[in-house]
């Protein structure tokens, strides 16, 4: 039995064909895929495999239960009682009823033999009889060959050898002839591989063949000898039982329910006789090579159903991250403010000193206080009155002069745009950060984070960084409408292997 990866103590049903994991029934998720349902693994969405195993057959001898069980079911009694009807009462009509009650008989034995023998466990519902010689005159002949096997060898070798006088005037002595007792014995072993031949093979044919016969007979000779003193005790209970119940059924004879009645009574015991014959090919159908191996698996954990919905937005996205993500520079070699979302909502901003291989452009400690004609003044103004040619210059001789803007967190975003527009991008991936950080939680976070990551993605190459704050965005402001546009972005970089 296989385990939940995840849940020790659960039972898994299914493993994951991408991740391995085995997947309990609180792992799995139930999903359609072009009107198919398919099961998938929770953490990872990969299709998952159902478990299989070995199928355990309870060899016949393990089974009379269960065939006592399907015979004396209310189900089972009416089916046999429906048998014993047509066969009764088709054994009425004049000269050739006999044949087809034999042939309704031998039809059904025959089809409780080829169903057992693909492991069923009930009695079958019988044919309509619609096709007169599929489902009577074939089952008659096979059957009346099959009995002709038996008797045809030792009939031939009294007539030949010890003479039918003999026989009538003084049958023990008749029967006391080495050689008629072990052709007897011979046919009678032979009988039951005929019938199972008849049944599973449904070919006259393959009856007449002795290899076919040996063939079942010597593959599986310890079952087979077992079978024919099983069949052989059986056949002579079912006389027995005829012999006892006819004549009190007879004793009270009520038009036509006393035959129909004694026919069923003489159904039983060669109904069991027929689920035995087949179990014994379903028993040994790998070795009689009925069944290919596929055939005989089944389910580890039958019945089991998956409990799990599917995560929202679907697998793509990766799943939350508990820790602090990696920390994201917007710029790799001039940016002394390494931006790290903090476990309780914002940006810290951490790491020590950069890689200074741009000093102009590291920002003052210390910017001075603007002065009414400052470049940080004359930006606020020309972004205010939106002149966009003046705040681009204003930009320019501010960060020419080693300064960083400092603005309103709407501001900042007009000027990201601005930047974007004119072609600065890392530039204006700086200005998003910082309406960002200025504005944590208002209104212009979730879109100051999600221009910032586009800028990332897009202009800048920096995809891993950039899925970083579409995560951040999706993971800290779940209901806002950009973090479903940032949830179809990382669907998208997951798709173009980032
Ligand atoms: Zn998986
Ligand atoms: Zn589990």
């Amino acid at each position: 039995m296989h385990t939940c990866t995840k849940h020790m103590n659960a039972r898994a049903a299914w493993r994951c064909s991408k991740c391995d994991s085995t997947l309990c029934p609180a792992c799995a998720v139930t999903a359609n895929i072009q009107r198919t349902e398919i099961i998938r693994c929770l953490s990872c969405g990969g299709v998952a495999q159902q478990i299989m195993t070995q199928k355990v057959i309870v060899p016949y001898w393990g089974m009379f239960g269960v065939f006592l069980q399907a015979i004396f079911s209310l189900t089972g009694l009416l089916q046999i009682l429906a048998l014993a009807a047509m066969v009764f009462l088709s054994s009425l009509i004049p000269i050739v009823g006999w044949v087809i009650s034999l042939g309704i008989y031998a039809g059904y034995y025959f089809l409780v033999i080829t169903r057992y023998s693909f492991g069923e466990e009930k009695l079958p519902i019988p044919a309509d009889f619609s096709d007169v010689f599929d489902d009577i005159f074939a089952p008659f002949f096979r059957f009346i060959i099959g009995t002709l096997l038996v008797w045809v060898p030792a009939l031939l070798y009294i007539n030949a050898h010890v003479g039918f006088g003999l026989m009538f005037s003084s049958p023990a002595a008749a029967f006391s002839d080495p050689i008629l007792i072990l052709i007897i014995l011979v046919s009678i072993a032979y009988f039951p591989g005929v019938m199972i031949t008849a049944a599973v093979t449904q070919s006259t044919l393959a009856m007449l063949n002795p290899m076919i016969i040996l063939g079942i007979i010597l593959r599986i000779p310890g079952h087979y000898f077992l079978t024919v003193i099983v069949w052989g005790m059986m056949t002579v209970a079912n006389a027995f039982l005829r012999n006892l119940v006819g004549p009190i059924l007879y004793e009270h004879h009520v038009f036509l329910l006393t035959g129909i009645l004694n026919e069923a009574v003489g159904l039983l015991i060669p109904m069991l006789t027929a689920m035995v014959l087949g179990r014994l090919v379903y028993q040994n159908g790998e070795t009689l090579g009925y069944h290919t191996p596929k055939d005989l698996t089944v389910p580890e954990f039958p019945g089991a159903t998956p409990q799990a919905t599917a995560p929202q937005g679907g697998w793509e996205q990766p799943k939350a991250i508990q820790a602090p993500i990696e920390p994201i520079e917007l710029e790799e070699d001039s940016s002394s403010a390494v931006l790290r979302p903090a476990p309780g909502g914002g940006f810290v901003a951490a790491g020590g000193p950069p890689a200074a291989t741009k000093p102009k452009a590291q920002p003052q400690p210390a910017p001075a206080a603007p002065t009414a004609a400052s470049p940080t003044n004359l930006l606020e103004n020309a972004l205010q009155t939106s002149d966009n040619q003046a705040a681009l210059q204003a930009f320019k001789k501010l960060t020419e002069s080693g300064q960083v803007p400092d603005l309103e967190p709407q501001l900042e975003l007009r000027l990201a745009n601005l930047l974007e527009r004119s072609g600065q991008s890392l530039a204006a991936a700086h200005a998003c950060r910082r309406a960002a950080e200025k504005d944590m939680q208002g209104p212009m976070a979730s879109r100051a984070i999600f221009t910032s990551a586009r800028l990332l993605v897009e202009k800048l190459g920096q995809k891993q960084q950039g899925a970083a704050m579409y995560k951040y965005l999706v993971e800290n402001f779940p209901g806002d409408p950009l973090s479903e546009r940032a949830r179809e972005m990382l669907r998208r970089l997951k798709g173009s292997g980032v």
